[in-house]
């Protein structure tokens, strides 16, 4: 009998990769995507997805989606945001829709997630997975494998490909028939569902809606800038970013944006910091004195700070009271 192919969505977590598991159980080969909208976890997870997928035998393929998913779902979802600046049922339509096309590059057959009926409140209903089904035009070709049981027979159902009475009819939140999955079958080193994505997260929904309110186009370069630092909007309108620990600091460093430049402290201790690059004098001369007011300094002296080649000397803030005015968290 011919060997059958699905593509599957695969996020890293437990229920994708339990998903995939049931496929390949039944003589399916997997290939696992991973598609990436800029705003997953702030840690690189690919040892963790590797290490998923080489437990239950998948090939792994991580697919970059930044650009499409900011000219075309993050700003302009046609079903909304949830709580925060989540625009869940767009996003989920958008991947099926990119896994489509990856099935019909790679030859495959069919589409299998690790969605669970009424799991989650607003992406994971009946009504929203529909809604995604008839948007991204997958209907038939996508198979929900932990829910199967409960979901109207897909081509791989009806087709043979796949047999229903093996597959499972998990429905809401509990997750006792994952566990017993996980058992079962051995999986280990997995993480616990939910969380990962910074568009639920209330926080950077303040830093997103701040930066589209004051900055310009919001682009790909612009992502990892909101992801680490105190974030500051300064009086004249420039934004000023300060790395609180070492790791953030790190991170900080790491970031090319056109739009920005770095700070350093010059001869003493203290954060990695960014400041928009068209930042007013009045601007720039605050940002400094805010910076200094996070490293060990005497307010009654002056230091050195480096924008971007250029040196500043100021005296820092009488407080750091003075600076989280224009915090924005
Ligand atoms: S939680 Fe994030 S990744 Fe998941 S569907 Fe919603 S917006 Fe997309």
């Amino acid at each position: 009998m011919q060997k059958r192919k699905a593509i599957a969505l695969f996020s890293g977590g437990l229920d994708s990769t339990l998903a995939m598991k049931l496929m390949i159980d039944q003589g399916i080969e997997v290939l696992a995507c991973n598609i990436n909208t800029g705003f997953g976890a702030t840690r690189d997870r690919r040892e963790h997805m590797q290490n998923m997928c080489d437990q239950v035998g998948a090939k792994l393929k991580v697919i970059d989606i930044q650009s499409e998913y900011l000219q075309q779902v993050l700003f302009s979802p046609k079903h909304g945001y949830g709580k925060h600046f989540n625009p869940c049922i767009d996003c989920h339509a958008k991947m099926f829709e990119v896994a489509k096309r990856i099935m019909e590059g790679e030859g495959a057959d069919f589409l299998v997630s690790g969605e669970v009926l009424g799991q989650r409140p607003m992406s994971q209903n009946g009504d929203a997975l529909n809604t995604v089904l008839n948007e991204a035009n997958v209907e038939g070709l996508l198979l929900r494998p932990l829910s199967a049981q409960r979901l109207e027979p897909t081509i791989a159902e009806t087709e043979g490909w796949v047999d229903r009475d093996k597959l499972e009819g998990i429905q809401g939140r509990s997750r006792d028939r994952q566990m017993e999955l996980v058992e079962k079958f051995g999986i280990t080193d997995y993480e616990s569902p939910g969380g990962g994505c910074l568009l639920t997260d209330a926080n950077f929904a303040i830093k997103m809606n701040d930066y589209i309110k004051h900055d310009d186009k919001f682009e790909i370069q612009d992502i990892p800038m909101l992801k680490w630092g105190r974030h500051l909007r300064l009086p004249d309108g420039a934004k000023l970013i300060i790395g609180r620990q070492q790791d953030e600091n790190e991170k900080l460093q790491e970031i090319v944006n056109d739009k920005f430049i770095h700070i350093k402290t010059d001869g003493i201790p203290g954060p990695h910091c960014l400041l928009s690059k068209d930042a007013s004098e009045a601007d720039k001369a605050f940002a400094a004195r805010a910076i200094l007011t996070y490293c060990k300094t005497n307010p009654e002296q002056e230091y050195k700070l480096d924008f971007d080649g250029e040196s500043i000397q100021v005296q820092p803030l009488a407080s750091r009271a003075e600076a989280a005015k224009y915090s924005i968290l």
